[in-house]
């Protein structure tokens, strides 16, 4: 059972191959990294703002693979274990999004670093 061959966009009603929807939504998205201290001090980044049409899933795995890190997508979010503020604007640039779309929250300090 496989929907990834001859498939219809439901959102523009083109085939998949033809579809720009995913390409439209990367251009217009406004993603918002932030970093936040979860259970056991570890950091967590957190990218928010993306388009419906972006799947995050797939952006998810690429960027755990980029950044050799562990992570998920979440309810409309992507979660990636560690602070990786200071590549993720570029691993995002090379994946297809702007670069005045990636906002980051530099207001996060890391404290107490062993
Ligand atoms: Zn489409």
């Amino acid at each position: 059972m496989s929907n990834d061959e001859g498939g219809i966009c439901p959102n523009c009603g083109l085939p998949q191959d033809l579809c720009v929807c995913e390409t439209i939504a990367q251009e217009e998205a406004r993603i918002n990294v932030t970093v936040e201290r979860r259970k056991w001090g570890r950091l967590t980044l957190i990218l928010e703002g993306f388009d419906k049409n972006i799947d995050l899933n797939d952006l998810a795995t690429k960027l755990k693979a980029k950044l050799a890190c562990g992570g998920a997508a979440k309810h409309g979010h992507i979660e990636l274990q560690g602070d990786h503020r200071a590549n993720i604007g570029e691993v995002l640039e090379k994946l297809g999004f702007p670069k005045e779309a990636i906002n980051i929250d530099w207001s996060f300090q890391q404290t107490g670093r062993r």
